[in-house]
């Protein structure tokens, strides 16, 4: 191609946050283009894919207004119940749980778990039918300026592209917010997630469990067809070690750990492994320019908040943009910063500090977790705040 594509927003990056912002942007008639260096996502592409992502309701009503869901829906698995259980005594068994019931606070599911391959797909067939909306796979962004008037930028297929905005959707290493001299703060735990499909003998019923071990959580989120999507937690070296055990050894150890939860597990593969490390950068805007999701924020799989919190980046750009004449006004930009900045600051926090009280192997604080999660299990109104606030209401 060796056109100039005109457009009020370039996105760099399309993952499940890149395609979900540019189809939520042109839904409402902001023209975007959005580029990813990976291939197109097929049927194949999202066979490799072993996240799964819960997104809540809220996540829901933002994909809804993208005109991805009714595309999203059909493969997701409703999420109508959550139970924690604590395991963090001397033996790893469960000692105490809490079970949180969508119908609760009057939902018949808290969201619906989607497997990430196929989103992506979903996301890429709902953009290919917008006017306003154009997805360039295997296409990077080659240079670019960002002037008082607009973007310049040439991509590596040899297009130009004139956009008024901007957009880093590149993930964590985001060449975005280093070339806006955006900085990071990043820290580690000496941790890995290991994740993957696990079928089991005992049905989910649409309930997700997440068994708070020492060392991290081992979650099971339900899926469509009766499987789940594992999401194990450990110390680098022990998940080091469960990654490379053969198919037997892992299950022998999984249904240890998992205490039968689902019965008995039957089938676990493939394995991929995730370090767990947070990271937020110091600023969300520069001039014409802006970032969301793991460009901007990146935290352990715990909690099922990673994508959710994008999903409000997103709308929160999106709906700033809708009408705007100037998508990259520096108002526009300081209102997205002052929008999502307490948001994406707290939520970290949260989950740094939950992350941390999980894997802890001090016993005082194992067992002050497990009076907290005692309480919250017996007291409703506590349950329902608590429900309120993990879905990203206030
Ligand atoms: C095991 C696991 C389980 C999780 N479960 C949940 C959950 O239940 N709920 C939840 O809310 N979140 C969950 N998360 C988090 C969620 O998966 C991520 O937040 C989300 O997938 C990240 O999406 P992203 O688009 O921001 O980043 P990425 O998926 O990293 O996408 C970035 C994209 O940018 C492209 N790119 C990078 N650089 C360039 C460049 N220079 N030019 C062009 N393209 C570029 C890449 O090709 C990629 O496609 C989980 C994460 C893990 C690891």
């Amino acid at each position: 191609m060796s056109e100039i594509v005109e457009t009020d927003v370039l996105i760099i990056g399309g993952g499940l946050a890149g395609l979900a912002l540019t189809a939520r942007l042109a839904s409402t008639g902001t023209r975007a283009v959005c580029v990813d260096a990976g291939p197109m996502p097929s049927a194949e592409t999202a066979s490799r894919e072993q996240r799964t992502t819960a997104i809540l309701m809220p996540g829901i009503e933002t994909l809804t207004k993208a005109g991805a869901w009714p595309l999203i829906g059909p493969d997701a698995q409703a999420l109508r119940g959550m139970q924690i259980l604590d395991c963090g005594g001397a033996t790893p068994v469960p000692r105490d749980e809490a079970m949180f019931d969508a119908a609760e606070i009057g939902g018949e599911a808290f969201g619906w778990n989607v497997e990430n391959g196929k989103a992506r797909l979903a996301m890429a067939q709902r953009i290919e039918t917008l006017a306003d909306a154009r997805f360039l796979p295997e296409t990077t962004l080659q240079s670019h300026v960002t002037r008082e008037d607009g973007v310049f930028a040439t991509l590596s297929d040899g297009a130009s592209v004139r956009a008024k905005l901007l957009v880093g959707a590149d993930g964590r290493g985001s060449a975005v917010r280093a070339n806006a001299g955006i900085g990071l703060r990043k820290w580690g735990y000496a941790q890995k997630a290991l994740a993957c499909r696990v079928h089991h003998t005992r049905p989910h019923e649409g309930v997700s469990i997440e068994m708070h071990h020492v060392g991290g959580p081992l979650t099971f989120a339900p899926l469509q067809g009766g499987v789940s999507g594992l999401v194990w937690m450990n110390a680098d070296g022990e998940a080091d070690r469960l990654a490379a055990l053969d198919d037997t050894a892992f299950l022998d150890e999984l249904n240890s750990r998992s205490n039968g939860v689902y019965g008995e597990i039957t089938h676990a593969a493939p394995r991929a492994l995730w370090p767990a490390t947070t990271q937020v950068a110091t600023d969300l805007i520069a001039r014409r320019t802006a970032l969301v999701a793991e460009a901007a924020h990146a935290f352990p799989p715990i909690g099922a908040q990673g994508f959710n919190l994008s999903l409000r980046d997103i709308e929160a750009l999106a709906q700033l943009c809708e009408g705007a004449e100037d998508a990259g006004a520096d108002s526009l930009l300081a209102t997205y910063k002052r929008r999502r900045t307490p948001d994406i600051l707290a939520r970290t926090a949260g989950v740094d500090l939950l992350n941390r009280s999980v894997r802890t192997t001090l016993r005082p604080v194992r067992d002050l977790r497990r009076l907290g999660l005692s309480v919250l299990g017996r007291t409703p109104p506590l349950r329902k705040l608590a429900m309120t606030l993990g879905m990203g209401r206030s």
